[in-house]
């Protein structure tokens, strides 16, 4: 498998990463399978006791070692000419191959994220020498600093999401069961171009006030009100948006609840810029619905970065006090649960771009009546 069909510039983003863990006094860093690792390389194979592992080091071609039957499938990664590829028999030992290359004088070595925790245990043991540290804050960086193709693959996956919703909402979904709604979202996703459809939340009445509700059998009625909040990936980037409508004419309170969360999203909206930091934007959202009352209901960061995972740097929280810049993307979710009754949130994914925020998803985000 491979990071889509759109050519990145693997080598650029190679040497920046290494220019980066120089930065950071790293002596190396190692990627196992993860989307760093597609980042980087465009290379996704599954994560499995064998390891798999990138090795980047100040000043030298990062060589990628793979298990020897999956070296063929490596060397046809899109990436592949900007590395050196290595293969390890079974019944040899990767980690010390790891510690060859990177070398006896290494002392500070930072793993990826998402590296196995057996595998990290055997790194630790094969550089009995060296310090361990995360890899995330080095590559997450990077990450978080969209290049134009990515902004457009995520501006497409938007629009795909986009296109998912309206046909729902051209549907209705009242008595179908939160199941059904989500098996058809999942299908419109598919149809509206994304390669899958990796969730799909459909939370309808009391359901809605638990934001990662998992579809259930619970058969929507009139007088519901659902939230929806779905994505998947296209050409390796992911969509997530979140609407929340109401099956048939919404009480007052609903109508005035919706109206304090898409007041907060556009706030939060407003506020985003080069050099506000990600704990300013939550604070702007969360203004709006504390002044409404709405405090306690809101008992989530207000959102999270997004490209190859569909969470990731930057985070829009309580105590990121790092500055946003142009090529960030994430999202901005407030939301209002009022536990046993109803749940409302808005989603959109927004771009940093140098004419300031864009959002890439445009659905109506005024409470839709449904059918
Ligand atoms: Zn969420
Ligand atoms: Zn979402
Ligand atoms: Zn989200």
């Amino acid at each position: 498998m491979t990071g889509g069909a759109i050519a990145h510039d693997y080598a650029g983003r190679l040497a920046r990463v290494a220019a980066a863990a120089e930065e950071a006094g790293l002596d190396a860093l190692v990627i196992g399978p993860s989307q760093d690792l597609v980042y980087l390389t465009g290379y996704e194979p599954l994560p499995l006791e064998r390891l798999t592992a990138l090795v980047v080091r100040p000043g030298a071609t990062s060589v990628l070692l793979v298990p020897e039957l999956e070296r063929p499938g490596a060397l046809l990664a899109p990436g592949a000419s900007a590395i050196e590829t290595t293969g390890w028999l079974d019944g040899g030992d990767p980690y010390h191959d790891v510690a060859r290359i990177v070398g006896p004088a290494a002392r500070r070595v930072a793993v990826g994220d998402q590296l196995w925790a057996l595998h990290l245990l055997h790194l630790e043991q094969a550089l009995a020498d060296a310090e361990f540290q995360p890899a995330g804050p080095v590559v997450g960086g990077l990450r978080a600093r969209k290049d134009e193709g990515e902004i457009d693959a995520l501006s497409r996956a938007g629009a795909a999401a986009d296109a998912a919703f309206g046909r729902l909402v051209a549907d209705g979904i009242g008595g179908r069961t939160e199941r059904e709604v989500a098996v058809a979202l999942a299908g419109y996703l598919l149809d509206a171009g994304h390669q899958t459809a990796d969730f799909t939340i459909v939370a309808s009445g009391p359901n809605g006030a638990s934001p990662h509700h998992e579809p259930s059998d619970r058969r929507i009625a009139a007088g519901d009100v659902v939230v929806l909040d779905f994505g998947g990936k296209l050409d390796g980037y992911c969509s997530d948006m979140t609407r929340t409508v109401s099956v048939g004419e919404p009480s007052a309170e609903v109508a005035e609840t919706h109206a304090v969360v898409r007041e907060a999203q556009q706030t939060a909206f407003e506020s985003v810029g080069d050099g506000v930091t990600g704990e300013e934007a939550d604070r702007a959202a969360r203004d709006v619905i504390e002044k409404a009352g709405f405090g306690e209901a809101f008992f989530h960061r207000t959102g999270h970065g997004i490209g190859l995972d569909v969470h990731e740097a930057p985070y829009l929280v309580t105590g990121n006090d790092r500055p946003l810049e142009t090529g960030n993307c994430f999202s901005i979710e407030p939301g209002i649960y009022l536990e046993g009754r109803f749940g409302i949130r808005i989603e959109d994914i927004v771009a940093l771009t140098g004419d300031g925020p864009r959002r890439l998803n445009e659905a109506p985000r005024d409470l839709l009546v449904v059918g």
